[in-house]
């Protein structure tokens, strides 16, 4: 895999590195394939790597899984500058929903699918009175088409649309939201996430910028496949094994040189290597 971000001009001063899993279950491969891939280029440019919990829904998160979460990483000699929990930064992401352009949404569900255009929603509400009940509040987005260059998978152009919601009706704020925050206020100078949020980056920039701040250089990664199916929690993807953190790491770099000792190295080997490799 090439990842294109090693041009001097286009590194900033401070390389600030994230992982932000959801503490709804333990990490699968895939997710392990992508903290590794972000770990490992800010160790290659002497930054930061901080790990952020996106434990906001506290239906689906627990943290006896944020525990686990941060043990496996730590197995994988995957080691964090810091770690900070979405739950306890509430009053930074109101204080930003405040001053952005959002309005009510009453729709239900059916009414959102009904409307909804490509599958997005249609904006309804921008025109319509408000009705009666809690509603949600969405971005109201510009018509607007926005690029970035991504690092892996080059230039990337989209049309803004579908108004995200940006705090739902019971309160917890909209994952866009949020990431677009953290990655202000960590000062967050590299994003490596896997390319199926490749959508959500062109609408997570934009709020960036709305904010007033540094938009970081994007990479989207592959994702792994067991088979034909994606590795991810939906998917019932088998959590990895702490123990077995040195055939994990082999599975998520199958492009390791076959001279390592396998019987004999180390998790430690294993990332002194795929550091060197650049
Ligand atoms: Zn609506």
């Amino acid at each position: 895999m090439s990842l294109s971000f090693d041009l001097p001009c286009a590194l900033p001063a401070l390389y600030r590195g994230r992982f932000a899993p959801t503490p709804s279950g333990p990490l699968h491969l895939g997710s392990l394939s992508t903290a590794l891939a972000s770990w490992l280029h800010a160790q290659q440019h002497g930054g930061q790597w901080w790990i952020r919990i996106d434990d906001l829904d506290s239906e689906r998160c627990r943290p006896e899984h944020s525990e686990r979460i941060l043990k496996q990483l730590a197995a994988h000699g995957l080691r964090a500058d810091g770690v900070v929990y979405q739950s306890q930064r509430l009053h930074l992401y109101e204080a930003a929903f405040q001053r952005l352009p959002t309005y009510p949404c009453t729709c239900t569900r059916a009414e959102v699918l009904a409307e909804s255009i490509h599958g997005a929603y249609s904006g309804r509400c921008r025109q319509q009175p408000r009705r009666a009940g809690t509603p949600a509040w969405r971005l109201a987005l510009p018509d607007q088409t926005v690029g970035f260059e991504d690092g892996v998978l080059g230039k990337q152009t989209q049309r803004l649309h579908g108004d995200p919601i940006l705090k739902r009706r019971d309160g917890i704020y909209g994952y866009h939201l949020v990431c677009a925050v953290d990655e202000i206020e960590m000062n967050i100078s590299h994003v490596w996430r896997g390319e199926d949020l490749l959508d959500s980056s062109f609408v997570q920039q934009h709020l960036i910028t709305l904010l007033g701040g540094t938009v970081p250089q994007y990479g989207h990664l592959p994702l792994l496949y067991d088979g034909a199916r994606k590795l991810s929690k939906q998917n019932r993807a088998p959590a990895i094994e702490e123990s077995h953190a040195l055939q994990n790491l082999y599975q998520c770099r199958p492009d390791l040189p076959a001279n390592l000792p396998k019987g004999f190295a180390t998790v430690t080997d294993v990332l002194h290597c795929l550091c060197a490799k650049g």
